[in-house]
């Protein structure tokens, strides 16, 4: 095992991106079965979107050439073309069609004069000048031509994915293979819900904190509990974990006191890599392999064990999954709140983003900022980002913030 110096956020990254490879391994799923997985395949467009070249409004279908430069026209109207039930005759100079929106245009016909710029007495319709030729028209092809890529393989399938798709007539589209994620915590001191806490006892958070956030990646689970701090027991567990899962998360035990086994098992069965990260909450970080399972032994404290899954793991599971790179989203605000900070580690500290009635962004810190103060968490909905260099903030500077929540 190596103890290497504190290792830069960026530079944590970089190693887990060359460490982690893509899981092998697709298969069909329909379409409703689709959201949140992640496309296995290129699509390219079988057909013509729109299929037809079609209205834009409702109003009069006529040739370009019948407008009038200036005066007026009366045109013959000689049929309806409606969503639906095209008008499937060529029309000729001279005539003119109603049409309706997304109405297939008539051959013949290549323009649309809007109902309200149309006088209309029994058959005939009065057009006046300044139309242009070619207006309120939809082409075919015009949003996706036949050939045309339209979705990369990578891509996290959004609602509008699937729209795009049915509109496609795709039925089925093939995705990556779900992630197999174990998980378990370790710590004398944890017991789970329902059991009496005797003195210097906890709760175990942790497992809930990361099932969910599990859940939100869309992987399959494997909750494993809780594992006491003896050697055997946690030896015994990264083998049945490493058995059947692509990777193994687990809380406690990160840090390296007396009864912290995490590395030393991950050295003992397989490769370890542990990291002193410079980053708040959350400095130290497990990173492994037995056989051709990851593992990524969180520390312990709350806070710490959600700010290095998101900054960290998460990143390497999208990876595992077959996802293209996304970089979180980062935003810039007002903060309206002193802020304590010492140089030296990339912060991550819990904050209240608001949208002034301007329109501007501010920045609320919420409070306390323990490692093990998970209401902070709770209460919070965003990161509010500070660089190694800073050495806090005033309040009314402008500071970096991620927020936590998207719109998909
Ligand atoms: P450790 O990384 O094992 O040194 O733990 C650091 C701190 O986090 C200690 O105060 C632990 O009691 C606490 N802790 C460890 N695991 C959990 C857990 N699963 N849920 C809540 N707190 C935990
Ligand atoms: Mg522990």
């Amino acid at each position: 095992m190596t103890h290497s110096p504190l290792l830069s956020l960026d530079e944590a990254r970089t190693r887990i991106k060359h460490a982690v490879q893509p899981i092998r391994g697709s298969e069909r799923v329909v379409l409703n079965a689709a959201l949140g997985r992640t496309l296995a395949e290129k699509i390219l467009s079988p057909i013509n979107v729109p299929g037809d070249t079609n209205s834009a409004m409702d109003g009069y279908a006529v040739a370009g050439s019948d407008l009038p430069v200036s005066g007026e026209i009366t045109l013959t109207v000689v049929g309806t073309s409606s969503a639906g039930h095209p008008f499937k005759r060529e029309i000729t100079s001279g005539q003119a069609v109603r049409i309706m929106t997304g109405a297939v245009l008539p051959p013949g016909a290549d323009t649309v004069v809007m109902q309200e710029h149309v006088e209309r007495a029994g058959d005939t319709a009065r057009i006046g000048a300044g139309h242009r030729p070619g207006q309120h028209v939809r082409n075919a092809g015009e949003d996706l031509s036949i050939g045309q890529p339209v979705l990369d393989p990578g891509r996290e399938l959004i609602p509008a994915d699937l729209g795009l798709l049915a509109s496609l007539g795709f039925g089925e589209v093939s995705v990556k293979r779900r992630l197999r994620v174990a998980f378990f915590s370790t710590g004398d001191e944890l017991r789970s819900i329902g059991e009496p806490l005797a003195e210097g006892e906890i709760y175990d958070s942790n497992r809930y904190t990361l099932r969910a956030m599990l859940v939100r990646l869309g992987v399959d689970l494997v909750d494993m509990g809780i594992v006491p701090d003896q050697q055997e027991a946690i030896e015994q567990a990264f083998l049945d974990a490493a058995a059947i899962a692509d990777t193994v998360i687990t809380s406690g035990g990160a840090s390296v006191g007396e009864a912290d086994y995490i590395s030393q098992t991950l050295g003992k069965l397989g490769q370890v890599e542990f990291w002193k990260i410079a980053i708040k909450p959350g400095k130290p970080l497990a990173f492994g392999t037995v056989g051709d399972t990851l593992f990524f032994g969180l520390p312990g404290n709350p806070v710490s064990a959600m700010v290095t899954f998101y900054q960290i793991v998460q990143p390497a599971l999208q990876r595992q999954m077959g996802r293209e790179d996304t970089a979180l989203l980062r935003l810039h605000a007002t903060c309206t709140t002193d802020l304590k900070k010492r140089p030296g580690r990339t912060e991550f500290q819990r904050g209240i983003l608001r949208q002034n009635e301007d329109g501007t962004l501010s920045v609320a810190s919420c409070g306390a900022q323990g490692s093990h103060i998970l209401s902070s968490m709770s209460r919070a909905n965003c990161f509010i980002v500070l660089s190694a260099e800073s050495a806090g903030i005033r309040a009314g500077e402008r500071v970096e913030v991620q927020p936590f929540a998207g719109l998909i």
